[in-house]
């Protein structure tokens, strides 16, 4: 689809950081001119008419839980471990394939409608590829897999066999590699807690012989921490370290109580961390110091993590949260709202390891564009486009995405799916889910 941006508040997030008005244009799946002059519209192309809006980099979820979408509210104002084993894991297990395609469906009209063009998914051990066939459907950019727990004294009723979990892990990844051209199978261990030795080991076996992105939580809480210590006498990153896990293709979410020599560790590695805020403070879990991690050297992304843990996929909250926890800790300069966007666009691309290809707007990168419309009351009189974006906007001013240059959203509504019929669908299979508990 060829596409031109017109007039537009243009954040480009490129290395200088340019921001300017002018246009963006769209040829296929590539972007093909960021300036402030007007150049003619490629062939064919849908002219927007930006002028009260911002155009810039799709935002980029690098942890999210596709499959707990239909939890949302079911598992409130609990601490992690009770949160995920009286709550979560029944819910997971109780999916049907028809379920747990109504709640993909409905995370990820959520987050395209909220301005989201890519997100790191940690799938669920059964059914995943009635998931994967959905995030197909979805027009969304997708790293993802299924979740694999083999350690029976601690993954309740999701436990499988190593055998049988690395099997299916396999099956997937032969099927699903260039299958799309959107989705990227991602090896999923849930976190040290509920994995086997020999499960991790052989992740890595696999990340190293199909270069696969390994996605998993660590350092959450401190009862995980303790958990892990108790069990292998070291903490949880240096465990991964030990079992040769930390690479630049390792994706760790959370990471709320590194110690030095974890973070140290991490940065040497390129490591990258994604910070999860809202689910961090509902689930007591702890505020992560990301201002050090970020002067340290660390990869740092941003995600929303799981409905049930947040209770919203809208990366704008997760961009101010950021920037506002660190400022108590460290002063009210620690984390101004461009370095939250950042996170959220060249800190997300650098962590999938796609900096060549997505996080800003520039010739010859992937067009993953949103337009953010400047009109409602809390945003029309901000001139700062850091300051409007990252404390005054939310999803509900996203008016445009595309992704790989395809429109998933015009003028607020999802191009591809009836929305109605996504929301009544996820409402039935949620009621249908609550009962099989
Ligand atoms: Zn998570």
């Amino acid at each position: 689809m060829n596409v031109v941006l017109r007039n537009g508040l243009i954040v480009t997030m490129n290395r200088a950081r340019d921001v300017f008005r002018g246009e963006v244009h769209i040829v296929n799946e590539h972007i093909a001119y960021v300036g402030k002059a007007q150049k003619p519209a490629p062939p064919g192309a849908l002219v927007i008419d930006a002028t009260h809006m911002f155009v810039l980099p799709g935002l980029i979820q690098a942890h999210v839980h596709l499959c707990q979408a239909l939890f949302r509210g079911d598992a409130d104002d609990m601490k992690l471990l009770d949160w995920l084993k009286k709550r979560i894991w029944p819910m997971e297990s109780a999916h049907t394939p028809a379920s747990l395609r109504a709640s993909a469906r409905i995370g990820l009209l959520e987050m395209a409608k909220s301005g989201t063009t890519a997100v790191l998914d940690m799938g669920t051990v059964h059914h995943t590829q009635h998931q994967l066939e959905a995030v197909a459907e979805s027009g969304m950019r997708y790293w993802g897999g299924k979740c694999l727990m083999d350690l029976k004294s601690s993954s309740g009723p999701l436990y499988e066999k190593t055998s049988e979990a690395l099997r299916e892990t396999e099956d997937l990844m032969r099927e699903w590699k260039g299958k799309h051209a959107l989705v990227r199978y991602a090896l999923c261990p849930r976190f040290a807690v509920s994995c086997t030795e020999g499960l991790l080991e052989a992740m890595v076996d696999l990340q190293e012989r199909e270069q696969a992105v390994i996605h998993t939580h660590a350092s959450e809480s401190k009862d995980e921490i303790a958990l892990i210590k108790q069990r292998t006498g070291r903490n949880n990153v240096d465990y991964f370290a030990h079992l040769g896990m930390l690479n630049d293709k390792t994706v760790i979410a959370h990471g709320v109580h590194l110690t030095k020599g974890e973070l140290k560790k991490m940065v040497r590695a390129g490591t990258p961390l994604v910070h999860c805020p809202s689910s961090n403070l509902k689930l007591a879990s702890g505020i992560a110091p990301i201002k050090t991690y970020v002067e340290a050297g660390l990869k740092v992304a941003l995600g929303a993590d799981g409905a049930p843990c947040n209770n919203s996929m809208d990366p704008f909250i997760e961009m101010r949260l950021t920037a506002l926890l660190q400022k108590p800790k460290f002063g009210p300069d620690a984390m101004p709202a461009q370095m939250a966007l950042e996170l959220a666009t060249v800190g997300g691309a650098r962590a999938l390891g796609a900096e060549d290809r997505l996080g800003s707007l520039e010739v010859g990168k992937l067009a993953d564009v949103i337009t953010i419309d400047r009109s409602h009351p809390s945003v029309a009189t901000v001139e700062n486009p850091y300051s409007a974006i990252v404390y005054s906007c939310l999803g509900r001013d996203v008016r445009d995405v595309f992704v790989h240059g395809r429109a998933v959203v015009r003028n607020c509504e999802h191009q591809l799916w009836d929305e109605h019929e996504v929301i009544a669908n996820a409402q039935r299979e949620r009621s249908s889910l609550m009962k099989r508990i």
